[in-house]
C-alpha cells in the first residue's frame, strides 16, 4: 500500500504515541487521506479496529479503505435501519424484540459495501426468518475491521451489545470535533406535534386526559426561540399517570411486533422525555431535556485501549482536557502545522470590513447589506456559493432579499435535492453554522468539490444562552476555570473551518472564502482559519 508524503512522515510517531498508551487526536484536513491513514497506523498496534462514525454514510469509506488492505469488514446498522419490520422514522426503543419470531441470526462474510449488504441481509431475512439486526451484531467480532456510529461507542449498554475484546481493538472516532455534542445523544424532546400525536395512539380515556393535559401546560412553558431558556416548571407526571403510560406503551408495542408493523410511537417518545436525566430547556417550540456536559460519554475515551480522534476540525488540546474531559496524556497532530506544507486544497481570503452580525448593529439595512455581498459573489463565482449564517432568523432576513437562484436550508431540507440542483445550475445554498449544509454533506463530483465560494455571513458564535451559562458554570466547577470564552470562540471556529472544509474536498480544489463579519480582523482568527493577509473589501 502506498502511502502519502504526510502519512509517511507521520506514521511511526502516531504508532509509537498509540504504543506508549497515548491518545493521539489528529488535525487534518478533509480529502488528506486520514481513513487510510488512521487504519494502516491502527493495525500496526493490534489486529482489529473499532471505527466510530457519525452517520451510515460514512461507513462507505472505511470499507472502501478496509478493503484496499485487505481487511475484512463489518458494520452495525442499528435496528431503526435494519428490522425487518421496521418503517421508516422508528425509534428502535419502540421495537419489541423479544417478542419477534425472526429473532434468530446468521454469521455474515460481508464483500460489498454496508448499504448493498443491508438490503440483501433484509430480503433474505424475510424470506428466510432471521433478523438483520442480529446477524450484524453477530459478524462483527470476527472481522479486522468494525464500523458503527457514535452510541455504539459512547453509550456503554450500546457498546456492550457488541460483545467485543476491547484488548483486540484500536479505537478511531472520525470526526471527532462532535465530541462536543455527545451530550446530545441523550436529549430528549417533547413537542406539542408529539402530543398529539401520541393522543392518536392511547386508547384508554384516563390516558387521553393525561396527554391533553400535558399538550395544554406545555403551550404555557416553550417558546419558539432559538435560544435555550431553562424551564422551571414544565408539566410534570405523576407515579400513576407514568404507569398508566407505561402499560398503554407496551400494548401498543406488543401489538405492532404482532401485526410484523413497526412505527415510531409517539407515547414512547413522552416516557423517555420524562425518564431522562438532565435540566429542562424550551427550544424552537419544544420541550429539551439535555445533560450539560458530554463528560460522562467521554468514558470510553479515558479507558485503557488504544485510541485515535480524528477530524480536519479538530478542537485544541486545552478544550478537549478541560471542555470535553479526556484525562490521558494526549499526543496532538496538527499535520499541516507539523509538516508545514498543504496537505489538500487551498483557498483565498477576502474580509468585508463593513459588515457584521454583532447584535448591537444588527438591522434591515444591514442584512440587505449582506445580500449585496451574497449577489457580488454569486455573479463573479466560478461555481455554486455557499452561504453559511449564525442562525435561521438572519439567513431568512438576508436571503429574502437575494433574489438568485437559491437553496435555504430548512426543516425538512432534502440532501438529495440540494446536490442534484447543485450539480445542474450555479446557486447559492444558504445554510446556517452546525446546521445540515454545513457538515458532513459531501458536495463533489469525481471528488472535487462543486462549491467554488464560501461566505461566512457574520460570526456563528453560540448564543451564551441558559445552557451554555450552565454548561459554563458546571466546567467551572470541575477544572476552577472559566472556559466562558472557549465555550463561544472554538464551537464558532469549527463552525467556520467546516463552512470552508465544504469547498475543499480534494487536493485539486481551489476556493475563495468570503468572511463577511469585520471582527474576523483580529490575528486570532486570521491565525486559526490560515488567512493570514486577506484581501480587505467593501461594498
Ligand atoms: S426483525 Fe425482529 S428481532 Fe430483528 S430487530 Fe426487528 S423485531 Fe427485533
Amino acid at each position: 500500500m502506498e502511502l502519502r508524503d504526510w502519512q509517511l512522515v507521520l506514521k511511526d510517531k502516531v504508532v509509537k504515541g498509540l504504543k506508549e498508551g497515548l491518545l493521539v487526536a489528529l488535525q487534518s484536513p478533509t480529502g488528506s487521506g486520514k481513513t487510510l491513514f488512521s487504519l494502516v497506523s491502527a493495525l500496526e498496534v493490534r489486529p482489529k479496529v473499532l471505527f466510530a462514525v457519525r452517520t451510515h454514510n460514512e461507513f462507505y469509506p472505511v470499507y472502501r479503505e478496509s478493503k484496499r488492505l485487505g481487511k475484512t469488514f463489518a458494520f452495525v446498522m442499528g435496528k431503526a435501519r435494519s428490522c425487518l419490520y421496521a418503517g421508516e422514522g422508528t425509534d428502535p426503543e419502540d421495537i419489541k424484540c423479544s417478542l419477534c419470531d425472526s429473532s434468530s441470526s446468521i454469521f455474515l462474510e460481508e464483500n460489498d459495501p454496508p448499504f448493498t449488504v443491508l438490503k440483501e441481509l433484509k430480503e433474505r431475512g424475510m424470506r428466510e426468518k432471521f433478523c438483520p439486526y442480529f446477524s450484524l451484531l453477530n459478524s462483527v467480532s470476527e472481522a479486522d475491521v468494525v464500523a458503527v456510529t457514535y452510541p455504539y461507542v459512547f453509550t456503554p449498554w450500546m457498546g456492550e451489545s457488541l460483545g467485543l475484546e476491547m484488548s483486540d481493538y484500536v479505537l478511531v472516532v472520525d470526526e471527532a470535533h462532535n465530541l462536543d455534542s455527545l451530550n446530545e445523544l441523550a436529549e430528549r424532546r417533547l413537542s406539542g406535534q408529539t402530543l398529539d400525536l401520541a393522543l392518536r395512539e392511547v386508547k384508554s380515556p384516563e390516558a387521553v386526559r393525561i396527554l391533553k393535559r400535558l399538550r395544554e401546560e406545555l403551550n404555557n412553558v416553550v417558546s419558539d426561540e432559538e435560544r435555550y431558556l431553562k424551564v422551571e416548571n414544565y408539566p410534570k407526571l405523576e407515579k400513576e399517570e407514568l404507569k398508566l403510560l407505561e402499560e398503554e406503551y407496551e400494548d401498543r408495542r406488543k401489538e405492532m411486533i404482532t401485526n410484523k408493523s413497526i412505527r415510531k410511537l409517539h407515547i414512547g417518545t413522552v416516557l423517555r422525555f420524562y425518564s431522562s436525566d438532565g435540566v429542562v430547556f424550551s427550544h424552537k417550540g419544544s420541550l429539551v431535556v439535555k445533560p450539560l456536559l458530554s463528560t460522562p460519554f467521554i468514558s470510553t475515551l479515558n479507558q485503557d485501549i488504544p485510541v485515535i480522534l480524528m477530524s480536519g476540525t479538530m478542537q485544541p488540546k486545552d478544550y478537549l482536557v478541560k471542555v470535553l474531559g479526556i484525562t490521558r496524556k494526549i499526543l496532538y497532530i496538527d499535520v499541516e502545522k507539523e509538516l508545514r506544507t498543504k496537505v489538500t486544497g487551498t483557498f483565498d481570503c477576502m474580509l468585508a470590513i463593513d459588515v457584521t452580525s454583532a447584535f448591537s448593529l444588527r438591522s434591515q439595512e444591514m442584512w440587505r447589506k449582506y445580500a449585496s455581498y451574497l449577489l457580488r459573489i454569486y455573479y463573479t463565482a466560478k461555481a455554486n456559493v455557499l452561504a453559511i449564517f449564525p442562525s435561521y432568523s438572519i439567513m431568512e432576513k438576508v436571503m429574502d432579499h437575494v433574489k438568485v437562484d437559491k437553496f435555504v436550508e430548512g426543516s425538512r431540507t432534502n440532501l438529495e435535492e440540494v446536490m442534484r440542483e447543485s450539480k445542474e445550475r450555479k446557486i447559492v445554498i444558504a445554510g446556517v453554522a452546525r446546521g445540515k449544509l454545513s457538515e458532513g454533506i459531501e458536495l463533489t463530483v469525481d471528488g472535487s468539490s462543486v462549491i467554488s465560494d464560501v461566505a461566512i455571513c457574520g460570526i456563528p458564535y453560540p448564543s451564551f444562552d441558559d445552557y451554555l451559562k450552565l454548561r459554563s458554570r458546571e466546567i467551572y466547577k470541575i477544572t476552577g476555570q472559566s472556559m466562558r470564552d472557549a465555550l463561544m470562540e472554538i464551537p464558532a471556529l469549527i463552525a467556520v473551518k467546516q463552512a470552508i472544509g465544504r469547498a475543499i474536498r480534494g487536493k485539486g480544489d481551489h476556493a475563495t472564502v468570503w468572511l463577511l463579519d469585520k471582527r474576523f480582523e483580529t490575528p486570532w482568527w486570521k491565525m486559526r482559519i490560515n488567512c493570514f493577509n486577506p484581501k480587505k473589501v467593501k461594498l
